[in-house]
């Protein structure tokens, strides 16, 4: 099967300070491709519910787990106040995921990308161990290792933009 994606996302799934496993995260949740459990219902799987594993509160999309649950909320929160940046209201994933702020400069847009992709990515993990394994992950903890994990990423394939995190 060829998928076909809007050229608008070419450049949201590359990240060249990131795992490729990070980079196809972000373009599966940019095309809604993540298995939530609407789309796995579309496709005829059979579910005890379609509600989301976390909150119980609202259908499981894909916009749902990653920008509007509980979790997802409070750790973007968490995430934005330590970049010391407003929030913006994200009307679909393919935004959240681009990096650009006016108010960055072209490097730092590029570390601020990769914390987006990896607290995405986080965000998405901790949907699967609550659903595979029913264990919560909690806000201050996620936050740490959004932390630890972009940096130890960054550190790992860019001296220049590590020189600039640590600034
Ligand atoms: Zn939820």
């Amino acid at each position: 099967m060829i998928l076909q994606r809007p050229s608008t996302h070419k450049e949201t799934a590359r990240n060249k300070l990131l795992p490729q496993k990070i980079g196809l995260f972000v373009w599966r949740a940019n095309l809604e491709r993540l298995p939530v459990r609407v789309e796995l219902d579309k496709r005829g799987i059979d579910l005890d519910s379609v509600r989301c594993p976390i909150c119980n509160n609202d259908i499981e999309t894909v916009a749902h787990i990653l920008l509007h649950c509980s979790f997802a909320k409070d750790l973007w929160s968490r995430v934005f106040r330590w970049w010391n940046l407003n929030r913006p209201m994200y009307a679909n994933m393919g935004k959240m995921f681009q990096g650009n702020r006016n108010a960055l400069s072209s490097q730092t847009s590029k570390l601020w990308q990769s914390v987006e992709w990896v607290c995405g990515y986080i965000i998405w993990r901790n949907r699967n161990l609550n659903a595979f394994q029913k264990k919560k992950g909690n806000g201050p903890t996620a936050l740490n290792e959004v932390q630890l994990k972009s940096y130890e990423r960054i550190s790992r394939r860019s001296k220049e933009l590590a020189m600039e995190w640590n600034q």
